[in-house]
């Protein structure tokens, strides 16, 4: 399955979830894992009953006339895919071209990222995990969807879906490389399950190529994959924001 049949399949997992209500979720569609049930708890992501509650109050303010459905979209899109990830890029350009930063980022997350002014709600407990040519590291929510939001925004689609935060365990690489990222054999692929009280950040490998950059621009050049770790930064400016808006 290529990236984008896995970006469907998982929406097709989250549309599940959502159409389904009660205690029991049903999640169809698996192929050859064939039907399963998935037991609901509070820590589940993707709260069938919470959609669509949001989904009938947004209708009925929509209808009469009390918010504009084009503003709340750009809300959501700013918040989900410029604001949020933005920041977390900030981060990592620090990083890269301050080694003090760095060290201080890699040993207090929590407090390096809060001097750039980001903090608050799912974002109290930071851990920063360094991408070497050794290392590469992922990281997933196995329970639900816990993310840092004040430094990569919303969680996007396919990070809250089951077959993400089944597989990502299970087959790492093959999840890696269907999002077109081929990790060599001799590189250690570590996987870390965020929960409520930890949120992780990816710090990826600064691009070759890129020693005559501003911190400006190389903050231009991480992309919000590549802080989940299911991407590498790119030295080709703009490129992997187009194929990230692309993908969602
Ligand atoms: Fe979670």
């Amino acid at each position: 399955m290529d990236r984008r049949g896995f970006i469907r399949h998982a929406a097709a997992g989250a549309a599940g979830f959502a159409a389904a209500s009660g205690t029991e979720a049903h999640m169809a569609g698996h192929g050859d894992r064939g039907h399963e049930h998935q037991h609901d708890n509070a820590h589940q992501a993707v709260p069938s009953d919470l959609n669509l509650r949001v989904k009938a109050l947004e209708s009925l303010l929509v209808e009469k006339g009390v918010v504009d459905r084009a503003a709340l979209d750009t809300i959501v899109d700013l918040y989900e895919t410029k604001i949020g990830p933005r920041n977390g890029a900030r981060v990592v350009a620090r990083a890269w071209v301050n080694p003090a930063y760095r060290r201080r980022l890699l040993t207090n997350a929590t407090a390096a990222i809060a001097e750039l002014g980001y903090e608050g709600g799912q974002g109290e407990d930071m851990v920063v995990l360094e991408n070497t040519p050794r290392v590469h590291n992922l990281v997933v929510c196995t329970l639900c969807s816990c993310y840092p939001w004040p430094i990569l925004g919303l969680p996007p689609v396919w990070y809250k879906s089951a077959p993400y935060r089944s597989r990502a365990v299970i087959d790492p690489r093959g999840v890696l490389r269907e999002f077109g990222l081929e990790i060599a054999d001799e590189v250690e692929v570590r996987v870390w399950d965020s929960t409520a009280e930890l949120r992780y950040l990816v710090l990826p490998e600064r691009p070759p190529g890129t020693e005559h950059m501003t911190e400006e621009e190389l903050a231009a050049l991480v992309t919000r994959d590549s802080m989940i770790g299911v991407a590498k930064v790119t030295a080709r400016p703009n490129a992997p924001f187009v194929q990230q808006r692309l993908a969602r």
